[in-house]
């Protein structure tokens, strides 16, 4: 593997995405992400990131209720961190 690739290939487990910082702002991981144009790696992510890269992927497909999705998203991913 290329030195300059990041993420895995095979998703992290529950216990192990805790144990890992989140690869945008080094903050306590929580979640993952798998990027298909990163080959389909997973990088790990803090609740906030995710919350944050859900809502562009959301405002991304203009869904009609993105803005109410994402507000139910993050009640309830920032609740599960607390
Ligand atoms: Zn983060």
């Amino acid at each position: 593997m290329a030195s300059n690739v990041v993420g895995r290939r095979k998703p992290y487990t529950a216990i192990g995405i805790r144990r890992l910082s989140c690869y945008r702002c080094e903050l306590p991981a929580a979640t993952q992400w798998q990027c298909c144009a990163n080959g389909n790696r997973w990088l790990p992510l803090c609740r906030g990131c995710d919350v944050a890269l859900n809502e562009l992927a959301l405002r991304f497909f203009r869904l009609p209720q993105g803005r109410k999705l994402i507000r139910q998203y993050r009640n309830r991913i920032l609740k599960e961190g607390e």
